[in-house]
């Protein structure tokens, strides 16, 4: 008899994109090659075929003898995942606590990639169209929209486009609507680097040539720091190009809507060619070509939202974050983590320096170019000869606004006055306002009844476009009835505070000459539509815009002259730890959108609290002084980046369940130097998606390794199945 520890077998331990402890052993056949770490294989699990990746590093799982050890299939004809790329994802496993196949999965995210080929025809309108149009339904008619008479799209991609079931494209095609035809291949141009780009100030060549000079030169990371409107993507544009030059690939990450038609122009003038893109718009297909092209080192710059990063990069030698202070950056739910924290890493592991930009940087960011570990390059002026425009307040409880008739009003005189002039020049006026709908609370003038969502702790709120009462948390809509569902009053349900859509209503009665556009999430448009509808606002087709903080990314608006804030006091109230800092950077990015070229710009904030510091720094310009009391105050109570911070998460279904497990994480809680542990208490919104939920917050000195605190006590505690308990690492939103 063998000695099971005496593995006579060939094994390599692949690691599968799935939440499981760490790599399974799988043996290798005697007429194969033993693949190399990083290659993609195809292995048996439980009735499946999976694919996995052979793995170095995680911890081993398997203590199978070889007569239990299965074989692996066959290998998948791809370039094995680069070394740096499987260090990334042990990195991230190893931070945020999520199971290393969980994050390695992020970055096998084109499953069809590794099944083969893929489609390779794809379907055109045929010559049978005009004849029987007449007699379309108006799903097909839609389709029809969708297709093209030249360019094959796959039927994946017509569905997408034209919002109907696969089903319904393919009856078009039985129908002889639609034809077949070969799909062109996906190609990825490269990029010039050497084209001429714009001609710097002498402020932006000196900031351009230290980002440039930086690249080959290892890891760096370097803060872009720039007012609105001072050229930092012109002047990233010089790293990128010159990362291309060395022949290594780039990354771009921006916030998921700041993937506008805007930034990709600017690319395409500057280097010839449209980068790749990497977001939740791009279809099926682009997606795993552009997987393929990552991993073959064909594709040289990707433009993605966070995800991207997790890319199985070839040859990756540039990182570049814009808007690096975005909160889009923190990915909330599954593996739980900071993209652009995350970014510094994964330059740290490949030895390549990563920019960080924005003309807000976070306070981490500020405190590690305070610390000397982050270098900084600062652009102080707006280009060209645009200034930076003032900062008013209006103090809302001197000029409060005035009904109309019967109409609640929502904007000062002083607002009123001044967009009334704007738009009498013929210039863009922008109103802006975080709340999407019409109103974010309804309630019963006769009993106080105030509409609340079954399945969360928060209020309906009201959307008169789409004619129901809304869960901005988990989507449940109802219809608002005529009469209150309590007391049976009629005529008494009431609309409180505004939303976006209500500021409309206002605007329309006050400026019925004005064309208006509302921009929030509500419109769910895609990347192209939101393209459309900001070039629409450039080319001067919308006089006035109303929009959420959609709005505040990188958008460039030339003849926007007046920036008015309906609420600047709304996201201060709450204990949120980023409260004051979220608050001051939003107003300061919608603040930029104002005057960016030759004309002078306005911005009005409307506040009932002007004493408050976070608006008394935004009127006075004291952006730093009010940044390093933040500071102080978050290093007096220890709080990240100077101390740690975990958040646990307890939910299930049942409130006794959810609370009896986290009263025994309380009662398993860690003790010792520099640790302390808050709660356990019902979360902030304690009922969500049908779910009760309690919070235990785990703070850390710097010098604790809180990773580690956090795997030993989560193991000392044993819950049911039927609790989850959710960490996260470096929490942002406390809800
Ligand atoms: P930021 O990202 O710092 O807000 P942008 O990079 O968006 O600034 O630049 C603002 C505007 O000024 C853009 O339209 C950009 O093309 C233009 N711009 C910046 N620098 C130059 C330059 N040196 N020459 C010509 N146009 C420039
Ligand atoms: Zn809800």
């Amino acid at each position: 008899m063998p000695d099971n520890n005496q593995s006579l077998k060939r094994r390599v331990p692949v690691l599968l994109p799935l939440p499981l402890s760490g790599a399974y052993d799988y043996a290798v056949p005697q007429n194969r090659d033993i693949p190399p770490f990083g290659a993609f294989v195809k292995v048996p699990f439980g009735a499946r075929v999976l694919s996995g990746v052979v793995w170095d590093g995680a911890k081993n799982e398997s203590e199978i003898d070889d007569k239990k050890l299965k074989n692996i299939l066959s290998p998948i004809p791809l370039p094995p995942l680069k070394a740096e790329n499987r260090r990334f994802v042990d990195w991230v496993s190893g931070y945020t606590l999520a199971a290393p196949g969980a994050v390695l999965k992020m970055a096998m995210s084109a499953d069809d990639a590794l099944d083969g080929v893929g489609e390779t025809t794809g379907l055109v309108r045929s010559g049978a169209v005009a004849a029987s149009s007449f007699r379309l339904t108006p799903a097909r008619k839609k389709v029809l929209d969708a297709a093209s008479d030249s360019i094959p799209l796959t039927r994946a991609d017509i569905a997408r486009i034209a919002g109907v079931s696969p089903a319904v494209v393919k009856g078009a095609e039985d129908a002889g609507l639609l034809s077949k035809k070969p799909l062109a291949p996906v190609v990825f141009p490269v990029p010039d680097p050497d084209r001429v780009g714009v001609s710097f100030s002498p402020e932006q060549d000196k900031a351009a040539r230290a980002l440039a000079d930086a690249v080959g030169k290892g890891f760096s990371v370097t803060v872009l720091n720039g007012v609105t409107g001072s050229g930092k993507t012109e002047v990233y544009f010089e790293a990128v190009a010159q990362a291309l030059r060395q022949g290594g690939q780039v990354l771009v990450l921006l916030p998921e809507i700041g993937l506008t038609g805007q930034w990709l122009d600017r690319f395409e003038k500057r280097f010839g060619v449209r980068p790749a893109e990497w977001h939740s718009d791009v279809s099926k297909r682009v997606r795993r070509e552009t997987w393929k092209g990552v991993l073959s080192g064909s594709v040289k710059v990707v433009a993605g939202a966070r995800s991207a990063l997790f890319l199985p990069y070839a040859d990756l030698r540039l990182i570049v974050v814009d808007e690096e202070h975005d909160s889009s950056y923190k990915q909330e739910d599954g593996v739980i983590y900071q993209a652009r924290d995350m970014a510094v890493v994964r330059g740290k592991i490949g030895g390549f320096p990563v920019v960080l930009s924005s003309a807000t940087p976070s306070l981490e960011t500020r405190i590690n170019v305070r610390r000397g570990r982050y270098r900084e390059v600062v652009l102080e002026n707006r280009f060209g000869s645009a200034v930076l425009p003032r900062i008013e307040l209006i103090d809302m409880r001197r000029f409060p606004p005035e009904n109309i008739g019967e109409t609640r009003s929502f904007l000062s005189p002083v607002l009123v006055r001044k967009t009334e002039e704007t738009l009498a020049r013929g210039e863009q006026a922008l109103f802006f306002l975080n709340r999407r709908g019409y109103a974010p609370l309804v309630l019963c003038r006769k009993c106080g009844y105030r509409f609340q969502c079954p399945h969360c702790s928060a209020w309906l709120v009201e959307h008169r476009c789409a004619d129901r009462l809304i869960c901005h948390h988990c989507g449940h809509a109802v219809a608002k009835p005529p009469a209150c569902p309590v007391c049976g009053a009629e005529d008494a349900l009431v609309s409180c505070g505004p939303g976006v859509e209500r500021i409309s209503e206002e605007a329309a009665l006050r400026f019925p000459a004005a064309r208006q556009a509302v921009v929030s999430g509500d419109l769910n448009a895609t990347a192209s539509e939101m393209a459309a509808l900001t070039a629409k606002i450039r080319d001067g087709g919308v006089d006035l815009i109303i929009g959420t903080q959609i709005l505040t990314k990188g958008h460039h608006f030339p003849n926007l002259t007046l920036v008015g804030i309906v609420d600047a006091d709304l996201g201060l109230e709450g204990g949120d730890l980023r409260a004051g800092e979220r608050t001051y950077q939003m107003l300061e990015q919608v603040a930029g959108r104002a005057g960016r070229e030759t004309k002078k710009g306005e911005v009005f904030m409307q506040t009932y609290d002007p004493d408050n510091r976070v608006i008394r720094a935004l009127a006075d310009g004291e952006k730093d002084a009010f940044l390093d009391a933040e500071a102080d105050s978050r290093e007096l109570l220890n709080m990240p980046p100077f101390g740690r911070l975990a958040a646990l998460i307890v939910s299930a279904a049942k409130e006794d369940a959810a609370r009896a497990a986290a009263t025994a994480l309380g009662r398993a809680a860690p003790s010792g130097e520099g640790i302390r542990v808050l709660g356990p208490a019902p979360a902030p919104i304690a009922l969500l998606r049908g779910k009760f939920r309690f919070r235990l917050l785990l703070q850390t000195a710097r010098s604790v390794a809180i990773q580690d605190v956090l795997r030993f006590w989560t193991s000392r505690v044993s819950l049911p199945p039927s609790v989850r308990v959710q960490i996260d690492v470096d929490p942002y939103s406390f809800f």
